[in-house]
């Protein structure tokens, strides 16, 4: 439920939607229920983030899985800062102008995900717009330090689009991600409300460019439903994904974090997400999540393993 004070801190956090109007609100339906925070696991990850000073996107973006999530020490690190330069209509983390990279936070980063024992790493960023590299040379200091640091665990990058930041894409490849994530987040008609600062066609060709860069790496995208788009916007969504040889998609019910945000057009049912997940199989996805509470990051871990064996499968190996 959005309170009164959650829209007066997004005011705060997000001072370009502070005079748009309050949107309306709906009531949460039963399928969306969420483990509360608090368990002593929980606690452990949150120390290990705050002793190494770490942001996450867990946190920023007001996530509901954060308290199974945690509970796991399972947690994504936001690289970058807590500050984005773009002001996307459905995202909770603060928008305004970042400070400075801290120039140690990728030991930071392999630091915390070695003392969490993680198997799989995830690391996501704000958008960094004011960079002459949009952030890609952090994303991959970032990614050699987790490597050296902890050369067991699997690494999963969920980057920005690097708009108009020739080179970047290639540095953060040549870094070598076992997963490359970037989310087109919705279909192309509603970008202009929704993703303003973003251009469908740029995402999706950015996921292609990967494969031609290294046909072995896994890419990864998703999208949020409930917005307002048509079933087959989303299947067209789907089949421009294959097209760019796109190995998994997410697909996650778009949650408002405030009256200032996006309004929810609808909630959709756990049905309509499983027959979503039957249809993304049949056009040839390796792996699908796709469920309410379906998140980038939600069993990272867990669905990478089943990619990696998918792709076993596939090839007969
Ligand atoms: S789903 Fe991802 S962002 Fe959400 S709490 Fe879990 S790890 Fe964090």
């Amino acid at each position: 439920m959005v309170t009164l004070l959650d829209t007066v801190k997004a005011k705060a956090r997000h001072p370009e939607k502070a005079n748009r109007p309050d949107t309306p609100l709906l009531r949460k339906p039963d399928w969306i229920r969420v483990k509360a925070p608090g368990s002593a696991v929980y606690a452990e990850t949150q120390k290990i983030v705050r002793d190494n000073k770490l942001v996450t996107v867990c946190e920023e973006a007001g996530c509901p899985n954060i308290g199974e999530c945690w509970s796991k020490k399972h947690a994504t690190f936001m690289i970058m800062g807590d500050t984005c330069t773009r002001a996307c209509a459905f995202c909770n983390v603060k928008t305004g102008l970042p400070d400075a990279l801290v120039q140690d936070e990728p030991e930071k980063v392999a630091d915390a995900v070695a003392r969490m024992g993680l198997s799989h790493a995830v690391i996501t960023s704000v958008d960094r717009d004011d960079l002459d590299d949009g952030g890609a040379g952090h994303f991959a200091r970032t990614i050699r330090a987790i490597r050296a640091a902890s050369p067991a665990t699997t690494i999963e990058v969920l980057t920005p689009d690097f708009l108009k930041k020739d080179g970047a894409l290639e540095r953060v490849v040549a870094a070598g991600p076992d997963v490359f994530n970037h989310n087109l987040e919705t279909v192309p008609s509603l970008y202009l409300t929704i993703r303003p600062g973003a251009r469908y066609f740029h995402s999706l060709r950015l996921l292609q460019r990967v494969k031609e860069l290294d046909r072995n790496m896994f890419t990864k995208s998703g999208i949020m439903v409930g917005l307002g788009e048509t079933r087959e916007q989303v299947m067209q969504v789907m089949d421009d994904m294959r097209s760019a040889s796109i190995d998994f998609i997410t697909i996650g019910q778009y949650l408002q974090p405030s009256r200032k945000h996006a309004a929810i057009d609808r909630f959709v049912t756990p049905d309509e997400f499983k027959n979503l997940e039957t249809i993304a199989y049949a056009k040839g996805f390796l792996m699908v999540a796709s469920s309410p509470l379906t998140r980038s990051s939600h069993h990272a871990g867990d669905d990478f393993a089943r990619l990696r064996a998918a792709r076993q499968r596939q090839s007969g190996r």
